[in-house]
């Protein structure tokens, strides 16, 4: 059985990915990143479910800057950088995230880049981005297997703790009845 970390926000599409990659027999290792901004408490609770549900176990792993924001800016190269070292710890080559906008395929193709000309690792695990550009969010569904999407209500995507209902996750999410 081949192991993953998987990076998992506690939002749609981690969950997705992660009921994907266990129906295609990954032994998924979850990291969840406690940022401790204002969605933290919802989302790592969502994340504790994904996990019980998909993985084999679920790590937390607590950043916080101490400061009253409810955006970390370059999140996507923190939480890749972070997966990345905690599957090298763990021996294990990818690292995969269920990103889909925040950042292009540009970054994704240059960060792994990046990460093979580190020299003091001889093996360096990989950013593995399988929903990566998928649209609308319905054939991301679609991809990952999921025929009740009602099934992942419990998953919050929303940068606020409340989902605001005006952001793009909230849009898709309500474009989706989940
Ligand atoms: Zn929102």
């Amino acid at each position: 059985m081949k192991s993953i970390v998987l990076l998992n926000s506690g939002g749609l599409d981690s969950a997705w990915l992660a009921y994907k990659l266990k129906n295609e027999g990954f032994e998924i290792h979850s990291l969840y990143i406690n940022f401790n901004i204002p969605n933290s408490a919802v989302t790592s609770k969502a994340a504790e479910e994904t996990a019980k549900r998909y993985c084999v176990d679920h790590k937390v792993l607590n950043l916080d800057f101490g400061m009253p924001v409810d955006h970390i800016s370059n999140m996507t190269m923190l939480s890749a950088s972070i997966g990345v070292a905690w599957a090298k710890m763990n021996g294990i080559m990818e690292v995969y995230t269920g990103a889909t906008g925040a950042v292009d395929e540009d970054f994704i193709n240059r960060y792994n880049e990046v990460n093979q000309g580190r020299t003091i690792d001889r093996v360096k695990p990989q950013l593995v981005t399988p929903l990566y550009g998928i649209r609308p969010r319905g054939e991301t569904a679609k991809m990952c297997g999921v025929e009740n999407i009602l099934d992942f209500s419990y998953t919050h995507t929303c940068r606020f703790e409340i989902p605001c209902g005006e952001c793009q996750q909230c849009k898709n999410r309500a474009e989706l009845g989940v």
